[in-house]
């Protein structure tokens, strides 16, 4: 369920929809199509320009919520997986409710940080933590590291030294199990990059609990994103489950059980499990364990409280295809290129036109730069607004400067006003921090045009 809902106030208010006197006598034409919360998106296009990122806070929370009932009476954190949105203002609406982040760089413990995340709700994994980046983690006091190979935890156990605290971990274990996913968003295989296998878990975790400088506080697990079955949580958990059991056992102090991410979304007719399904599932599993659970929840909190707003520039068909050429490309959503990913485009304004297929392309010099291939859709004129759907996660976080494409500016919509959460990046902003080096500054350019004149 989300927030982003066609409207015609014509008939909600049982007035006739078109035109309507505004207060200074000027005809306006009432707001029809589609709304993000009480806001027409066609308002924010006009306001902010396109290609626009628009969030819908109370989507966002109600979300949060959703997940954080379903485990009710089970001490648990919410750590929402930064990597899927990480703007300041919707990570802030997340810690406002007492969540917590994922983070897994030293860029994403910064904007935790800034957002008002408390350190003691942010858990931090990835392959390749820096020393500065451990460093940063270790003085802001975070929950737990999720360490992902033995290396790393020698590095955190020296830096730890070095500043005089004891870092908490938590082993990352590869359960192998196929997440049945995306193979580029599968991590719980054992031929994938991530965690350390459950077989030689019990070692490290020995190994770790000799180590000065480290505390072993938990374990975590994370095995893909964009689940739609349960069978793989559950799978996945039990081997977890027992391998806690173990170390219990042998006194090891397990305190958090980290759970990971990964429940998927609807993009198409996918019929993903409820975070009460989760929850039904996994507590039998869990429950007798006396943990705290961590859960790092990224795309299903936010992939269905946002969307991408674009206008439609030009239209052209070839023998083979009809084109639709849109002011949004593959810098500003790479999902469909990166992996084949489906996103409903929705009309803005609701017309008749008839329908075709066609593939909705970028402006990017990339045969790869698509937002949807063979789509049936009204033929749209230039200048229409359509909006791509599901794009709150792994949208904004995943865009570039590829064809020196300014990012797109973020909005968040609160019941009827919306907020600019990032403004659009201008020209200057491409450029600030590039220099051109001295050698090929203004004397050299001088230089270089004395000797083409001394050439001819
Ligand atoms: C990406 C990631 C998540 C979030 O995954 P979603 O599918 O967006 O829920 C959680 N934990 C870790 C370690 C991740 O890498």
């Amino acid at each position: 369920m989300d927030d982003f809902i066609y409207r015609d106030p014509g008939k909600e208010n049982g007035e006739e929809a078109g035109q309507a006197l505004g207060v200074d006598g000027a005809v306006r034409s009432r707001s029809t199509g589609l709304f993000c919360e009480g806001v027409p998106l066609s308002r924010i296009a006009r306001e902010v320009g396109t290609p626009v990122y628009v969030y819908s806070y109370n989507t966002l929370t109600r979300h949060f919520r959703v997940f954080d009932e379903a485990f009710d009476g089970i001490p648990h954190v919410i750590c929402f997986a930064m990597k899927a949105n990480s703007n300041l203002a919707v990570v802030r609406s997340f810690s406002a409710l007492g969540g917590g982040a994922d983070v897994v760089s030293g860029g994403e413990l910064f904007r935790a940080l800034r957002a008002g995340v408390m350190p003691s709700k942010i858990v931090y994994a990835g392959v390749g933590k820096t020393v500065s980046e451990i460093e940063a983690a270790l003085k802001a006091g975070i929950l737990m590291f999720n360490i992902e190979s033995q290396e790393e935890l020698l590095a955190i156990d020296g830096v730890a030294g070095r500043l005089g605290v004891r870092a908490p971990i938590a082993l990352r274990v590869n359960p192998d199990v196929d997440a049945k996913t995306h193979p580029y968003i599968s991590t719980g295989l054992k031929k994938n990059k991530f965690g350390i296998s459950i077989e030689q878990a019990m070692d490290e975790y020995e190994r770790a609990e000799a180590l000065p400088n480290v505390k072993v506080v938990g374990i975590h697990q994370h095995i893909g994103s964009q689940l739609t079955e349960i069978s793989p949580f559950v799978d996945s958990l039990k081997k977890t489950a027992e391998l806690v059991r173990k170390l219990k056992s042998r006194g090891l102090g397990i305190k958090y059980i980290d759970v990971g991410g990964g429940l998927g979304i609807r993009y198409l007719n996918e019929k993903p499990p409820l975070p009460s399904d989760l929850a039904r599932a996994i507590r039998p599993v869990l429950e007798d364990l006396g943990c705290t659970l961590v859960f790092e929840p990224g795309r299903v909190l936010a992939g269905n409280a946002g969307c991408l707003v674009t206008k439609v520039l030009y239209r052209k068909s070839t023998q083979e295809k009809n084109f639709i050429i849109v002011d949004a490309g593959m810098n500003d959503l790479v999902r469909p290129t990166l992996y084949q990913a489906y996103h409903e485009i929705k009309q803005v304004i609701t017309t008749d036109a008839p329908e075709f297929l066609a593939d909705v392309v970028g402006p990017i010099c990339e045969t790869g730069d698509f937002l949807a291939k063979d789509r049936a859709m009204r033929v749209p004129q230039p200048g229409e607004l359509l909006a791509v759907m599901s794009a709150g996660a792994y949208g904004f976080t995943m865009s570039s400067n590829y064809n020196s494409r300014p990012r797109a500016a973020e909005v968040m919509v609160e019941g009827d006003r919306y907020y600019i959460v990032r403004r659009r990046e201008d020209y200057e902003g491409l450029v600030s921090g590039e220099e051109i080096p001295e050698f090929l500054g203004e004397k050299a350019a001088h230089d270089a045009q004395r000797a083409r004149q001394g050439t001819r």
